[in-house]
């Protein structure tokens, strides 16, 4: 990441190198998700109806100056593998998950047979359905996918992978080449992005970035605001922004290349989705629709039906 560094204060510099501006902390570093809150057992975040948060591990490599969960990662103490029984057992016995979210910290930072463990043990639970895996590390440690890796991570599907580029300056012939890889491994990849001021917040750098994404097999998932983190006030931008981002893109390009914008609720409200405004009128009897380019368009309701009695 650091070669990427072209001068100081551009996209790539912000998102890892420290500023005084962080020390402006009011409570600490805050759970302004509530996932503590929402956290049955140690590890384990639930707060959908059928699916989980798994914390697996604490170790991370990116180091992002934004992270909404700074106050766990850094701890350079693995989790033994006796200390995620706990969740295992929840997760068990919780029949309504049935999509498993691997996250940290860094899943893929783990040893591969550390990643081979807890993924035969998730497996081993009928009722689970889909795993996934969130993880920085195609974007931030490319040279740690490898075919070893593949092969392990292959054997569990359906298994999905959500990584993190904030940049189009991240997809690196390495990080392109990873990428590449897990796709053919067969794991469909998603991305989630942070809309941060600076880094990413035109509408340009990231249309380059989802176009990059999809022509590196990655099919764009999410728009975040940035959380609400402790340290983390200078990277937040407005909603507005983010509005005219989503507005830049849809129609604009790909549909494939067009993530949903979401805020992470404080509180734990969980994601909720934004749309530029598209609807101009709703009735009974018609929509008004705005196109992407701005005209407007009207589209019938159905007709009552008759009642034949
Ligand atoms: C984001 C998140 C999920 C997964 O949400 P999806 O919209 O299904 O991707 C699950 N649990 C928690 C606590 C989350 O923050």
């Amino acid at each position: 990441m650091v070669d990427l560094i072209k001068s100081p204060g551009d996209p790539i510099w912000l998102q890892y190198v420290p500023t005084v501006q962080e020390l402006e902390v009011e409570d600490g570093l805050v759970d302004s998700l509530a996932e503590d809150e929402n956290s049955p057992v140690p590890n384990i975040t639930h707060r959908y109806p059928d699916r989980a948060l798994f914390l697996v591990s604490p170790v991370c490599a990116s180091y992002c100056r934004f992270c909404t969960r700074r106050r766990k990662v850094g701890d350079p103490e693995k989790i033994r593998m006796s200390q995620l029984e706990s969740a295992f057992r929840y997760l068990e016995e919780h029949q309504e998950i049935r999509d498993v979210i691997m996250s940290g910290g860094d899943p893929l930072l783990l040893s591969d047979r550390r990643i081979d463990d807890i993924c035969k043990r998730l497996r081993a639970i009928p009722h689970l359905e889909v795993l996934r895996i969130g993880s920085r590390i195609p974007c931030h440690l490319p040279e740690r996918v490898t075919p070893e890796l593949c092969a392990i991570l292959k054997r569990y599907h359906p298994l999905y992978i959500n990584t993190h580029f904030n940049h189009p300056d991240e997809l690196t012939p390495a990080a392109v080449h990873a990428l590449g890889m897990l796709a053919d491994a067969g794991i469909p990849l998603g991305c989630q992005t942070v809309l941060l001021r600076g880094v990413n917040d035109d509408p340009e750098v990231m249309k380059a970035l989802m176009q990059r994404l999809l022509a590196a097999r990655v099919r764009p998932y999410y728009i975040y605001m940035c959380d609400q983190v402790a340290g983390a006030e200078h990277f937040r931008t407005t909603v507005q922004k983010g509005l005219e981002i989503v507005q830049a893109l849809r129609g604009w390009t790909s549909g494939l290349a067009v993530p949903h914008f979401v805020i992470d609720a404080p509180g734990g409200g969980g994601k909720i989705p934004l749309l530029p405004e598209y609807v101009v009128k709703l009735t009974d009897k018609e929509v008004v629709l705005r196109n992407y380019a701005g005209k407007t368009y009207r589209y019938s309701q159905p007709h009552e039906p008759i009642l034949v009695g």
